[in-house]
Order: structure tokens, then sequence, then C-alpha cells
């Protein structure tokens, strides 16, 4: 199976890799990584906005 490295994840610093063009992570607005369980944190924490 074909694996590219695409990135750490900002809040852990896991590599996240790119598995047959899905990336294992979520991409932020300002173009930083999240692994998919430091992105379901956040997802969990309160907005305020
Ligand atoms: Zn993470």
């Amino acid at each position: 199976m074909e694996k590219e490295f695409v990135g750490k994840c900002k809040a852990c610093n896991s590599n996240i890799y790119c598995n047959s063009g899905f990336i294992e992570g979520v991409v932020q607005e300002d173009k930083t990584l999240l692994c998919f369980e430091c992105s379901n944190k956040n997802e969990k924490e309160p907005k305020t906005n």
C-alpha cells in the first residue's frame, strides 16, 4: 500500500501519512495538521465564537 509522509500533528507531534490519497488526519485552515484523535478532542471543546 502506498504511504506518503504528510507532516506531523500540531498537538501530539505524531507522524501523519497519506494512504492511497487518504490523509490520516485533518488539515486545518492555517495549513497545520491534526491527527484524527486530536481533531476529535478539538471537536468536543465548547466553541465560544
Ligand atoms: Zn495528534
